[in-house]
């Protein structure tokens, strides 16, 4: 069943609410790196664009934050793919993706059985043991 108007509605509010969360959390992460109060750098950045954030983190070697940034802009892509149509239907069988998925994954572009199938081919999320 494809997401209904109320779940893409709460879906998309997610979204929102979990990117503001994240880009607070970048740039808190950024203040106390650079030593900076977080009110003078939230005063100094307006903008949680993607872009702002991407620019304020540019010079920061930090896992976490850049960890943090990649969120940011898969759930940037959800948000393109709510405006388009295609949130909540897999890229790759074209099956709609259970609500239940998309409110645990709010950035899921798959299905469970293709994601399985996509990080078997890919190793996704393998990090190389050193
Ligand atoms: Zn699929």
């Amino acid at each position: 069943m494809p997401l209904n108007r109320r779940e893409t509605i709460e879906l998309a509010s997610a979204i929102e609410e979990r990117r503001t969360a994240l880009a607070a959390e970048i740039r808190r992460e950024v203040a106390r790196a650079r030593n900076e109060s977080y009110a003078e750098l939230a005063g100094a950045v307006h903008d949680t664009g993607d872009e702002a954030l991407a620019d304020l983190v540019a010079d920061l070697d930090n896992a976490e934050v850049k960890r943090d940034l990649t969120e940011v802009r898969e759930l940037e892509a959800a948000r393109a793919r709510i405006a388009d149509g295609s949130y909540g239907v897999c890229v790759d069988c074209g099956a709609d993706v259970p609500v239940a998925r998309m409110r645990a994954q709010l950035a899921a572009r798959r299905c469970i059985a293709c994601q399985g199938q996509y990080e078997k081919t890919y190793a996704v999320g393998e990090r190389p043991t050193l």
